[in-house]
């Protein structure tokens, strides 16, 4: 039997395996393939029934090494741009060891102080990074889902005072619907926050000018003046398929005359407020209720890291504590207890890689990364309007290039021959399936668009090259495919 007691002293000799495999693991992670179907056999090693003696301490984490080492994605690495996926910094990366070593927990202060303090610094950090004001509540969340809930819980508990209801206490009987205003930008993760708060996935009213889903601003003002009452207008910044913005300061006018809560989806695009140079993207950012970013997207720290950011600060504690259990700290405790601030009781000390990493790089270091990624992407951009076989399907904003392959018109001089959208889905799954680079399609303008993200610390020019140089290799091979099977288009039966 390996009873955990029997080898507490193998607690070190089990650390000392991950750090000897952390070395080879990431000098290989730049170069290796983003994802190697060929590692999926070993999946069988992870299954099995559940062990009735135990292998013992280092027997399991060699094991689980050496499956992991070899059959993750490396999404972690400089290749990876499907959805928004950041990486790990050094510093981060360690300072999550130390999150585990320390094994805190970080929802009440009697628990860890140490965790609740740091916590309490970096979210000071971040308000600083992103320019919003310091009297700002805040809390540290698994990921920009649960800060979106965060903040539309807390909109819900605003809105819901405002109809004489504490919804907290009492719930949405008697309520009306909660009304939602939106472009077309909104993110589905703020659908999916209002299906869990009981507001209803389907209730946004989007207010869209084009089929980008650009905000109509007169068609909100209206909806705004139709509702006459207290309602909840969603902002993003930067959206996930062209990485466009809505315009926050117009959005934050409507929500001033209007008195509605604005809240705006930052998730990556609320690092554009750390550089000066991109900040314009996020103007009238610190006018917003309520704020959303993700640590694990541009800030480069392991998952689960995101936060969000709330102008009344006591209405987080109204929305999400009291829970009158006398075992856990009431309404009269002094201390912070930022369980008590969000949707989370117990929790990790996310706040650690957090602290490293700022602390390690600095303002001006993440200034640099940003805009090396914004760099990065504009570079693309180039790369793909040089192409003759590529087309830029929106401009460049900070991070996501929109394009899609583009064949060259048929040699009969015809329009093109080949349905282009089904050609650019075939490239997307053949780019997953081939796994030098990794980068996901999409459906922009009506469009099938390919859409990578550039929010890795470790990516440079080369590797945005050689994804260029992937994507046209890939739509080449593919395109002869569809020609040779389909034929030349004709207007003739096939005989
Ligand atoms: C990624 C993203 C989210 C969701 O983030 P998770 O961390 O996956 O929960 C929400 N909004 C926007 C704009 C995003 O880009």
């Amino acid at each position: 039997m390996a009873d955990p007691l029997h080898e507490r002293d193998l607690a070190p000799a089990a650390l000392d395996l991950v750090a000897k495999a952390a070395g080879p693991y990431l000098e290989t992670l730049p170069g290796r393939l983003v994802r190697d179907p060929a590692a999926d056999v070993l999946f069988d090693r992870l299954g099995g029934p559940l062990p009735e003696r135990g292998d013992g301490t280092l027997a399991s984490v060699e094991e689980l090494i050496e499956v992991g080492t070899r059959a993750a994605t490396a999404s972690s690495g400089p290749r990876f741009f499907h959805f928004v996926v950041g990486g790990a910094t050094p510093a981060a990366q360690a300072a999550d060891w130390v999150t585990s070593l320390l094994d805190q927990v970080s929802g009440i202060w009697a628990a860890s102080p140490f965790a609740t303090e740091a916590e309490t610094v970096v979210l000071g950090w971040l308000k600083d990074l992103f320019g919003l004001p310091d009297s700002y509540g805040a809390v540290l969340t698994p990921s920009a889902t649960f800060a979106n809930l965060t903040a539309l819980a807390c909109a819900r508990h605003w809105w819901a005072q405002q109809h004489g209801v504490d919804v907290a206490a009492d719930g949405l009987v008697g309520l009306p619907q909660l009304p939602v205003l939106a472009s077309g930008y909104v993110h589905p993760s703020n659908r999916k926050a209002l299906q869990i708060l009981g507001c209803g996935r389907d209730t946004i009213r989007v207010c869209a000018r084009d089929d980008a889903g650009r905000v109509d601003i007169d068609a909100m003002e209206r909806a705004l003046i139709e509702i006459d009452g207290p309602a909840v207008i969603i902002a993003s910044a930067g959206e996930v398929d062209s990485g466009d913005f809505d315009p926050i300061d117009a959005l934050a006018d409507l929500a001033e005359r209007y008195g509605a809560w604005l809240h705006v989806d930052g998730a990556f695009g609320l690092f554009a407020a750390a550089s000066p140079r991109l900040r314009h993207l996020v103007g009238g950012i610190e006018r917003a209720d309520s704020v959303t970013g993700d640590g694990h997207k541009w800030l480069n720290v392991p998952y689960e890291s995101g936060f969000v950011f709330v102008r009344d600060a006591a209405i987080m504690g109204r929305a999400f504590g009291a829970w009158n259990a006398p075992y856990l700290p009431g309404a009269g405790d002094t201390h912070l207890n930022y369980g008590a601030l969000g949707p989370e009781s117990s929790r990790r000390a996310r706040a650690l890689p957090i602290w490293a990493t700022l602390r390690a790089y600095g303002r001006s270091g993440y200034r640099a990364m940003i805009e090396r990624h914004n760099d990065l992407a504009l570079r693309l951009s180039v790369l793909v309007e040089e192409a003759a076989d590529l087309e830029l399907l929106a401009p460049v904003r900070l991070c996501v290039v929109c394009f899609r392959y583009c064949p060259r018109p048929a040699p009969t001089g015809q329009d093109i021959d080949v349905d282009v959208d089904e050609l650019n889905r075939r490239i997307g799954a053949e780019i997953l399936e081939d796994g030098r680079v990794y980068l996901g399609t999409t459906v922009y303008r009506g469009r099938v668009a390919l859409r990578p993200a550039i929010v890795n610390w470790r990516t440079t020019e080369a590797d945005i090259e050689f994804l260029a140089a992937v994507v046209r290799e890939i739509g080449a091979r593919i395109e002869a495919e569809m020609r040779g099977n389909t034929g030349p288009a004709t207007d003739r039966p096939v005989e």
